[in-house]
């Protein structure tokens, strides 16, 4: 799939699932639940949006495999020295990041720097906020300078305009786990399927055939107007005072 599909798709699962999301409780250290919810505070109109575009990056993260893709591009050399190590690391294109093993261990691995780490937290934070951004085509064509400085100007601002809202993120762990799951279930419904049970090798398509052709007509001229519509929808159904 296209990065604005996982990046839609993502924002739309985050939208969609949240009420659901806010009702599982919190388990401390000493294993005892309480009663507030891990996403408690999520469900203000801001965390909601921030946590939607978080969980949109973060359905990007998959992608970071392939430093030739666009989202590589996302702050200039520093996102792509990052995609040339987890290329390495995963072993190419569609390895080890689309797998159960790494949505799992994304969302763990956030959850903790949200927890302990304040600087790593901002850190993925302000990486997610920007991944999603370039997803959704935000750039200059033809100029890979001027769109990282423009995708950095709009990250450093989304960041402020969170942090002065208030916005939290002790549901960070929850948005990264959810999005790197929606793009191995969206790559799954192509042809190449993914390796989701890895570490086995095998390779895992929907049963139901949808076989999606990466970057055709049917994902650009079907899906994304259908994706666009979904999301401005679950807006409206979250937000809208009713
Ligand atoms: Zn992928």
């Amino acid at each position: 799939m296209m990065g604005h599909s996982h990046a839609m798709t993502g924002a739309i699962a985050w939208l969609g699932l949240a009420p659901a999301l806010a009702a599982i409780p919190l388990l401390n250290e000493s294993s005892r639940y309480i009663d507030s919810g891990i996403m408690a505070a999520a469900l203000s109109p801001a965390e909601l949006i921030a946590g939607a575009l978080l969980c949109a990056g973060a359905a990007m993260l998959p992608d970071l495999d392939h430093p030739h893709a666009t989202i590589a591009q996302t702050f200039g050399p520093v996102t792509w020295g990052l995609s040339k190590v987890v290329s390495w690391l995963a072993g190419g294109h569609r390895g080890m990041t689309h797998s159960l093993a790494f949505a799992v261990a994304a969302g763990f691995g956030a959850h903790w720097l949200a927890e302990r780490y304040p600087i790593g937290r901002d850190v993925l934070v302000v990486l997610l906020i920007g991944l999603a951004l370039r997803a959704i085509g935000i750039g200059i064509p033809r100029n890979k300078l001027g769109s990282a400085m423009v995708n950095i100007g709009l990250t450093a601002g989304l960041y402020a305009v969170f942090m002065s809202l208030g916005v939290g993120y002790a549901w960070l762990g929850l948005a990264v786990g959810l999005g790197c799951l929606v793009h191995v279930v969206g790559d799954c419904m192509t042809e190449k399927g993914c390796p989701v049970l890895w570490p086995m090798a095998a390779r895992f398509v929907l049963p139901w055939k949808i076989g999606i052709k990466t970057g055709r007509a049917f994902e650009q001229k079907v899906l994304a107007p259908i994706l666009s519509v979904a999301i401005v929808g679950l807006l409206f159904l979250r937000l809208a005072p009713i």
